[in-house]
């Protein structure tokens, strides 16, 4: 943590869980569609066209200024956001700002993390809806290399939150937490798929002590902003320390390349020029509605956290984690429920089941495996039919591939060799096979391993290897 340095950030959540965009009926499924057919006069930006608001999207909003603690204002105003570039058609963006005559959704509120030290909070500028722009595709990746570029108007007018924090945030570990927490929170109320390519997107402003703010415009993963945040606090550093000053101006991160660089986008918000959009009129909210929204709310990841650690006797560490996703939370409760257990189901849960998700790049949307399957799975290693070996070995094909447990062990003969008589064989076959690592094993009481993996080898992991080391070292005449 560091006291002179200021971080802001504005954060883009594309709720990308209704069907159709902010302001016309056109399906918000851009990522599958051919590019340039999900568009209509209205999210091409036509004369003659008019907008039409997307309830379901201002309840998702009202529902996650409930949760950061948020004032709710009684009169949203949408406003035109003015700018020039190829992926807005219209001229404009509409969006909300704080202004004369105008208001976002809500303003105020917080959200707390667990810094260093002491938790903080940090607090909520503003929270307000607006539509997305299309998307630009380089043909080589690389803007800087590639010879045109490509316009997908799929993805304009798909709705857009956007959560302004305070510059409260102090260090890039912090931006981390403070966005893990936004973005789960956003899982949990239906708003955002984090599984999905461009769920969100984030603008960094940046300033030391005394000196002017630098923006860092979208950007589009966590560890990219950690690292952004990095570069520009040295680069900012290295200015100050050699009597510079800092200059207010927009950059963009390459990833590529690991470096901001100057953009040219608007430095100040008069360029905007900012007004209500005489399109839409103001659209009033009553507090019976914002009432009628927060009881019909899911419960917030952090109370289920700690009901997690009151109800299942969990420790702060796995309910946190268990938490972290919806769908990792639901998996969870529905096994304790057909299977008991919860410290061993959480257990399970946090070692390998997300090992083997995060091996696929965390995502969730890859997960066939059932609480009946995850649960059949913990009863077959604690019957003492299948050995932990082969467990792990499985547990991929029943995570992923949606495969029965109880199927996979009686079709493949997995089960777990339970004759000593049949181990005593494979060992006495190892044994005779090996008469150099029989030496070795006798000197140093270590070499037996080898050994141990020769047997598990031959029954394919179907055994336990602490009886099998067992049974080798009375043979050889380590132990009786
Ligand atoms: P508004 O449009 O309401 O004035 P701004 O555009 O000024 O809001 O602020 C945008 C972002 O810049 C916010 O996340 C805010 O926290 C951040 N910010 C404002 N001042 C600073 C600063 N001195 N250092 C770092 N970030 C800042
Ligand atoms: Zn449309
Ligand atoms: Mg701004």
């Amino acid at each position: 943590m560091d006291r002179g340095v200021m971080i802001g950030l504005e954060i883009h959540l594309q709720v990308n869980t209704v069907k159709t965009k902010m302001f016309c009926r056109c399906s918000s499924d851009y990522r599958s569609a051919l590019p340039n057919t999900n568009i209509c006069p209205v999210c091409l930006g036509l004369p003659g066209s008019l907008p039409v608001p997307n309830k379901a999207v201002i309840r998702k909003a009202i529902m996650l200024a409930i949760a950061l603690g948020s004032r709710v204002v009684d009169r949203i105003v949408f406003v035109r956001k003015h700018y020039f570039y190829p992926d807005l058609p219209k001229g404009y963006q509409i969006s909300q700002h704080r202004g004369p005559g105008m208001a976002p959704i809500a303003v105020g509120g917080g959200l707390e993390i667990e810094g260093e030290g002491e938790p903080r909070i940090i607090r909520i500028r503003r929270l307000g809806i607006e539509e997305d722009p299309a998307r630009i595709t380089y043909p080589y990746g690389d803007p800087l290399k590639s010879p045109y570029s490509l316009i997908d108007y799929n993805r304009s007018g798909v709705p857009l939150i956007e959560v302004v924090t305070e510059p409260d945030i102090r260090s890039s570990r912090e931006a981390r937490v403070f966005l893990d927490k936004l973005l789960t929170l956003a899982d949990h109320l239906g708003i955002t798929n984090p599984d999905l390519e461009g769920a969100f997107r984030v603008d960094v402003n940046i300033s030391l002590e005394n000196q002017e703010r630098v923006e860092v415009k979208n950007i589009g993963s966590i560890r990219d902003i950690e690292k952004a945040i990095n570069y520009e606090i040295a680069r900012q550093r290295g200015i100050v320390a050699g009597g510079g000053k800092i200059k207010r101006e927009t950059r963009h991160w390459d990833p590529l390349r690991g470096a901001t660089f100057v953009s040219r986008h608007k430095e100040y918000e008069e360029e905007y020029r900012y007004f209500p959009d005489p399109d839409l009129p103001p659209i009033a909210v009553s507090a019976e509605v914002v009432k009628e929204i927060e009881d019909g709310m899911p419960e917030l990841p952090w109370h289920m956290a700690e009901r997690y650690v009151r109800e299942y006797s969990l420790s702060r560490y796995a309910a946190r984690v268990l938490v972290s996703r919806r769908a990792l939370a639901e998996l969870f409760e529905r096994t304790v429920k057909i299977y008991g257990d919860p410290d061993k189901v959480a257990d399970l849960l946090i070692n390998d089941f997300l090992g083997v998700v995060n091996s696929r790049g965390g995502n969730f949307q890859l997960v066939r495996a059932t609480p009946e399957s995850i649960a059949k799975l913990l009863s077959l290693m604690d019957k003492g039919v299948i050995s932990i070996k082969i467990a792990k070995m499985i547990l991929k094909r029943v995570v992923i591939g949606g495969e029965d447990p109880e199927e996979i062990v009686a079709r493949e003969g997995l089960l777990v060799i339970s004759s000593d008589k049949e181990l005593e064989e494979l060992a006495e076959k190892v044994i005779r096979e090996n008469p150099k690592a029989v030496e070795d094993a006798r000197r140093n009481p270590k070499a037996i391993n080898y050994l141990v993996g020769q047997v598990m080898k031959l029954t394919r992991g179907r055994a336990d290897p602490q009886k099998i080391s067992e049974i080798i070292r009375r043979k050889i005449g380590l132990e009786r």
